[in-house]
């Protein structure tokens, strides 16, 4: 069921030879033709579905799959959104979203529906030379230790930066699929911890840490959260320790460790033909400009100036995005305001290849640093180790495509690439073997039009003013994106869970109408 790849737009690399390249990378969620319509002018579809990401593919597939009339319209040349799977060199590179598990339900359910389940990959490899973690934070001596050792740093600081309740966060967020309006937590008491900052957290617990721990700790946080100690809420990260049960122990296997074997892209387009099987139309490269709504229906207008009609849509933008649409009538004030203020994740995402297989079982941090984290992640075809760099945002200090030397830095800084010993101050004696990096693949999310930004990270106080005004309805628009979801937010699972309920929403609304009048949808 293998599907062939064709070249998408999207995407840089980098060699030696030939610096810097745009849209030269196969991916199998690149549509082509680009286009399927073939309702006549002026139809009103059931439902218009404004991108192609998880959000979009999900809410499509439910809909036709409930026998809706739905056309999708995406900006992109490809599905996927902030998902997607380049094919170089004989391996396949995912270029945001990437790791998948099982304790994300409604992800796991559509891994299950395409059998693709347990035909799994995995990020780590123990077989190789450099099997062993290299730590560099202000204030300690520069490290290699072991993977586990790196590991225990890792969780003893995490793990008292969020146990902000004496209780391990199981008082505070018992639920965190609703985290701010459920059965056990009094809201208030949830919109107090909202407030804070990681910094501010961090000011409260950093003296029972030690200098190695701090460092780790919060180069942890950047990474995960993509932005800077002030402007990253307490919060999301308290959610991410209850939705990983609590436990440290379950950081790796959930974040970090399976991949699917034939990518992102070949689920995103399972779906993607699932819905094409039931109907779904849809256009590509088609960026739409406007929605505006009318008594029983909405209008889409696109970038190019086509207008399409529908019942309902569903409008996946990403929430740094949602700002540059028209809305008629215009969205409230505190959306607007919501949407000014976006997320903070602007996070980088390197994949090098460097010669020899050594690397591939190397992990290693440092702190500053404009990537700071790098994981060995398998052997390209070239007998090459793949490994993966991680920055927060650098804002206009390190823009990949304009200034590919600095990540080349950046990787040497992690980890001698070029070097063949490392003597002095910095790296006290040890040595390190020869690696060269011959090549980077990437993809910059913080300056593509189409996402402005990496996964969403919410800034403190965001989600007790916002989120439910970004997750309620402007009359015929249903909002839906894994930047608001209710549970894994910032994550594929969150996009899927938000897909689901517009489609269950819209499909519930079309069954009444259609009981009430059976001559109208809705
Ligand atoms: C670097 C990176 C690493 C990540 N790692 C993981 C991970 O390991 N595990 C995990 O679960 N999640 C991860 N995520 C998060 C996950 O990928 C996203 O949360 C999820 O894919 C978002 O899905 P979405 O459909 O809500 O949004 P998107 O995927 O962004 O889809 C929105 C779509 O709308 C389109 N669009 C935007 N504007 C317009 C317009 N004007 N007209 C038409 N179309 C438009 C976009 O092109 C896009 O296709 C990662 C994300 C990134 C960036």
């Amino acid at each position: 069921m293998a599907s062939k790849s064709n070249k998408t737009q999207d995407g840089y690399t980098w060699t030696p030879t030939t610096g810097v390249r745009r849209g030269d990378l196969h991916c199998k969620g690149v549509i082509e033709p680009r286009e399927k319509r073939t309702a006549p002018a002026g139809h009103i579809y059931d439902a218009i579905v404004v991108g192609a990401g998880y959000t979009g593919l999900m809410a499509a597939r439910e809909m036709t799959d409930r026998g809706l009339s739905v056309l999708l319209l995406e900006a992109r040349d490809r599905v996927g959104g902030r998902t997607y799977t380049v094919e170089a060199d004989g391996i396949l590179y995912e270029m945001g979203g990437t790791w998948v598990t099982h304790h994300m339900a409604y992800l796991f359910a559509e891994m299950i529906r395409y059998e693709m389940d347990r035909d799994l990959l995995i990020t780590h490899h123990r077989e190789y030379e450099n099997d062993y973690y290299t730590l560099n934070v202000p204030g300690a001596n520069p490290r290699k230790i072991t993977h586990e050792e790196g590991g225990r740093i890792a969780a003893r600081a995490w793990n008292i930066f969020v146990n902000v309740d004496g209780q391990n966060c199981r008082q505070i967020c018992p639920l965190p699929h609703a985290a701010l309006n459920n059965i056990l937590v009094d809201r208030k008491e949830v919109e107090r911890y909202d407030k804070k900052s990681c910094q501010e957290r961090f000011d409260e617990i950093k003296h029972l840490l030690t200098n190695e721990e701090s460092g780790v700790l919060v180069a942890l946080l950047l990474h995960i959260s993509g932005g800077s100690m002030e402007n990253s809420g307490l919060w999301d990260m308290i959610r991410s320790h209850a939705l990983m049960s609590y436990s440290t122990d379950n950081f790796g296997p959930i974040w970090t460790t399976y991949k699917l074997r034939e990518g992102q892209s070949e689920l995103a387009r399972r779906m993607f033909q699932d819905a094409v099987g039931h109907g779904l139309q849809y256009a590509f490269q088609t960026p739409i400009q406007s929605i505006s709504n009318h008594a029983g229906f909405s209008e889409v207008k696109t970038v190019s100036g086509t207008d399409h009609r529908a019942r309902r849509v569903v409008c996946t933008v990403p929430l740094n995005v949602l700002r540059t649409i028209q809305f008629t009538p215009p969205l409230s004030a505190k959306r607007k305001e919501a949407l000014d203020i976006g997320h903070v994740n602007f996070m980088t995402k390197i994949h090098a290849e460097v010669a020899g297989t050594g690397l591939a079982s190397w992990n290693g941090m440092r702190y500053p640093n404009n990537l700071m984290f790098g994981y060995g992640d398998g052997v390209t075809a070239n007998g090459n180790a793949h490994i993966v760099g991680f920055g927060k945002n650098e804002g206009k200090n390190f823009i990949p495509e304009h200034d590919p030397r600095k990540a080349i830095a950046a990787f040497e800084n992690l980890h001698p690439m070029e070097v063949k010993k490392m003597v002095g101050d910095l790296y006290h004696n040890l040595t390190y073997s020869v690696h060269r990096l011959t090549e980077q693949i990437f993809h910059n999310w913080a300056t593509d039009p189409w996402s402005q930004g990496g996964p969403a990270w919410w800034s403190p106080e965001y989600m007790t003013k916002y989120q439910d005004e970004l997750q309620s309805r402007h009359g015929n628009i249903l909002f839906a994106s894994a930047d608001w979801a209710h549970g894994w937010r910032a994550a594929i699972d969150g996009a899927l869970e938000q897909g689901a309920l517009a489609a269950r929403v819209i499909a519930a609304e079309r069954r009444d109408a259609a009981e009430s009048s059976p001559r109208s949808k809705f």
